[in-house]
């Protein structure tokens, strides 16, 4: 067995769940972590941290990177470098997990949540163009835009950035879930004026708890860097100018972090045969399709099918229920964040496609972890689940 194939995860037996993104961990991970330990650097700063963001950086294409405790971390620091205050709007997907919102609420400034495409579940680019005009009218000031790259799909920047620009609307990215993807030939994370990567336990690589602030701006990623880490004033005592945050990464998580970079395009492989493989299985049938089928630079973080009742005879509910019981873990599409309660009366432009994904999605195991033998039980269980209809 190749050491890429050897996979540390918790005890489970024979018939383990399958889930949806474990992490995917092995001895290289176990090398490098042990190896920055033995160096001595503990703290969050140190050989590994700077390697890393240089690393991240490459593989972006952008010119600077800034690592940190975790991806919402990281746009919560853009916005504040961007200069986002309390009373801006900041349009976000309504279609998101709420990291995307939340930091927006941390800055005091307000969340105007936008509706998506149906066929993919990014930011509708013409409901965009159309609220931001709204909002201008109205002489609200525009903080920032915050496009998803929803499950490892970018958004349509072809179409986002110029809206955007003719609103005098800075870009933040949110390639959480997008690393390795691309569009028109762009890494996921270059796109807006800063990019964010998270890499969280689910993420398409992981430190266990993690992200990265990346863009070409200079000037804002070394104000990102300044505030991560508390604002310290150059001189040799402590002096603070500015409210900072304890945003930084640990060299050791950063360690984890090279070494799930450098098997990023094996992992990406993986996720990808896990998509095609669910694209066989259900091409012929009925009512069912893909999300983002069409989106071959996608980097399949996680497959999700949409299923149309009508159509098909059954809902993607009934498929999530048959699997549970065969151990085998699914999810629905992020429940729109206009319909939480934490954001009830927040304002919302809407077409009903993000209800109508919540209503019939389901995101099944797509982990890079998952072994031969998890797959084909997967396979087996969609079959018979098929079968039965
Ligand atoms: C995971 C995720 C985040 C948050 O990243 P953390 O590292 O968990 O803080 C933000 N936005 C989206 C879209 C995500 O999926």
């Amino acid at each position: 067995m190749r050491e890429q194939d050897v996979r540390y995860r918790p005890a489970g037996g024979v018939d383990e769940p399958v889930l949806l993104s474990p992490p995917d961990v092995g001895p290289l991970e176990e090398s490098y972590l042990l190896r920055a330990l033995r160096s001595g650097w503990v703290a969050p700063v140190g050989p590994d941290v700077d390697a890393f963001e240089r690393e991240v950086a490459e593989r972006v294409g952008t010119a600077h990177a800034v690592a940190l405790c975790s991806g919402t971390a990281g746009l919560h620091l853009a916005l504040v470098a961007l200069g986002v205050r309390p009373g801006d709007a900041v349009l976000v997907p309504t279609l998101t997990f709420v990291a995307t919102a939340n930091a927006v609420v941390y800055t005091g400034a307000e969340p105007v949540f936008v509706d998506c495409e149906p066929d993919t579940g990014n930011l509708d680019p013409e409901l965009l163009d159309r609220t931001l005009r709204d909002l201008r009218r109205s002489g609200r000031r525009i903080g920032a835009v915050l496009p998803v790259d929803m499950f490892g799909s970018c958004a349509d920047y072809g179409r986002i950035l110029p809206i955007c620009a003719a609103a005098g609307a800075p870009v933040v990215e949110d390639a959480a879930e997008a690393l390795g993807a691309a569009r028109e030939g762009r890494a996921a994370g270059s796109f807006g004026r800063a990019g964010v990567l998270s890499f969280n336990g689910n993420k398409i690589i992981t430190t266990s708890g993690g992200g990265m602030l990346v863009s070409d701006d200079g000037d804002l990623v070394a104000r990102c860097r300044y505030l991560s880490t508390q604002a310290r004033q150059p001189v040799p005592h402590y002096e603070h100018t500015d409210t900072g945050y304890n945003y930084r990464l640990s060299n050791l998580l950063a360690a984890l972090g090279r070494a799930q970079l450098r098997r990023l395009d094996g992992m990406l492989t993986r996720r990808r045969a896990h998509r095609e493989r669910y694209a066989k299985l259900f091409a012929g049938v009925a009512g069912v399709r893909l999300l983002a089928d069409a989106d071959a630079a996608a980097n399949c973080w996680l497959t999700s099918i949409v299923v149309d009742q009508e159509t098909a005879g059954w809902r993607a509910a009934d498929l999530g229920r048959h699997l549970a019981a065969h151990r085998i873990e699914t999810r629905r599409v992020w429940k729109p964040l206009h319909l939480q309660p934490v954001f009830a009366g927040s304002r919302a432009a809407l077409s009903g496609a993000a209800e109508r994904l919540f209503a019939d999605g389901l995101t099944l195991p797509s982990g890079s972890g998952m072994s031969d033998h998890q797959a084909a039980r997967v396979a087996e269980a969609i079959d018979r689940f098929l079968e039965g209809r």
